[in-house]
């Protein structure tokens, strides 16, 4: 495919952002984009997934390249003539580029595949909080194209167009989102010791979970604790009786993650007791600490050197994110690696006005292909 067609494709996906196994429209078009390189995909693995197969000459193992596919449920804010049409959906997070770095490399590989083995590109959906890729492999993807190696790509504002990073061990968090139920008791506002305040408890429990990180975990380890909603009350005059909290807990160390999901149980039970409420606090979508392995890192970095080596930057050691990947969940099954490709001086990921830079779109591209050639070559065991 030409760089241009790739470009149009992009800004039309874009333009017409799906949520997480909503991907309908994207689907079907990278569905047919496939079969006009060729392919046969199939069709409906998660619901709107698509995978698509090419295999060398001589037999030899399988490989898995990865793309999301979803979009987030946010209101651009941007300037370009490829706007989001659809309010309250927006391609925020690159996968729009993501898709078509894949399909191009999908095309240049049927054109020229490698020496032996096999690739199976696959789109995935509801990387956004679904867990898109734990849905894809449950439902059978390893079973149905097996592969004895997975790799990802992300873009990365912040790091220079021309450019790539990942590192061998962890390189992006694990985490759980919670929600903690408050129930009291309502009373006037002018009476408050004639009910059991839930707005103040909840109060109390934002704080204290602070501590949890700031005086229960390791300071040389990765804890983060976000509290991101806390809905309580509708007047003026009335002190509510529920109050909903809701976060998320993110590390690179799963006993760190423990350590607090226990510290937040136990500090539900000690404001419960204390203030004469009943705390629930429920964790929910699990994410797996995203970890690369050696040897796929290092077959990874190879291909980096091939697409961007010459006029870019690779780097072997980028600081780890604290973001959270469901490519985790693949890496859990099959060794691999997820790397980042330069996004430039963008927006970040999931800000109004962050768009994916179509001048990477190339050096994606030659990274999938290298990637390909240097895991399947005949010289290789
Ligand atoms: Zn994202
Ligand atoms: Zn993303």
């Amino acid at each position: 495919m030409e760089l241009v067609e790739l470009v149009a494709l992009r800004r039309d996906l874009h333009a017409h952002p799906e949520l997480r196994f909503e991907e309908f429209r994207t689907s079907e078009i990278v569905a047919t984009v496939l079969e006009a390189s060729g392919y046969s995909p199939s069709r409906g693995l998660a619901r709107t997934g698509v995978v698509a197969s090419v295999s060398g000459r001589e037999p030899g193992p399988a490989i898995i390249l990865r793309a999301d596919m979803d979009a987030l449920p946010i209101t651009e804010k941007g300037i370009h003539p490829h706007l989001s049409r659809h309010s309250g959906r927006m391609h925020a997070c690159g996968h729009d580029g993501h898709m078509v770095m894949l399909l191009g490399a999908a095309a240049e590989l049927a054109r020229n595949p490698p020496d032996r083995g096999t690739v199976h590109f696959v789109f995935q959906p509801g990387e956004e909080g679904g867990a898109g890729a734990k849905v894809m492999l449950d439902e059978g993807l390893l079973e149905r194209f097996p592969a004895g190696q997975v790799f990802g790509m992300h873009n990365w504002p912040g790091l220079p167009v021309g450019s790539m990073a990942t590192r061998t061990g962890a390189i992006m968090a694990g985490g759980w989102r919670f929600v903690v139920d408050i129930r009291g008791g309502g009373s006037h506002a002018a009476q408050p010791h004639l009910g059991r305040d839930a707005l103040t408890v909840g109060a109390a429990f934002v704080q204290e979970a602070q501590l949890l990180v700031s005086r229960r975990a390791d300071p040389l380890g990765t804890s983060v604790l976000s509290i991101c909603v806390f809905q309580a009350g509708n007047a003026d005059n009335i002190l509510p009786e529920t109050a909903v909290l809701r976060g998320t807990i993110r590390s690179m160390d799963v006993a760190a993650l423990e350590a607090l999901k226990t510290g937040m149980t136990r500090l539900a039970a000690g404001l419960a007791l204390a203030h004469d409420v009943d705390i629930v606090v429920r964790f929910h979508q699990p994410y797996p600490v995203t970890v690369n392995t050696a040897d796929e890192t290092a077959l990874a970095l190879e291909a980096m050197k091939q697409a961007v080596g010459i006029h870019g930057a690779v780097s072997a050691d980028m600081t780890p994110s604290m973001a959270s990947e469901d490519f985790g969940f693949m890496l859990e099954q099959r060794p691999g690696a997820l790397v980042m490709l330069g996004n430039g001086a963008s927006a970040p990921l999931h800000a109004p006005d962050y768009d994916f830079d179509d001048t990477i779109i190339p050096h994606g591209i030659a990274y999938w292909v290298a990637l390909a050639h240097a895991c399947l070559r005949l010289h290789r065991d």
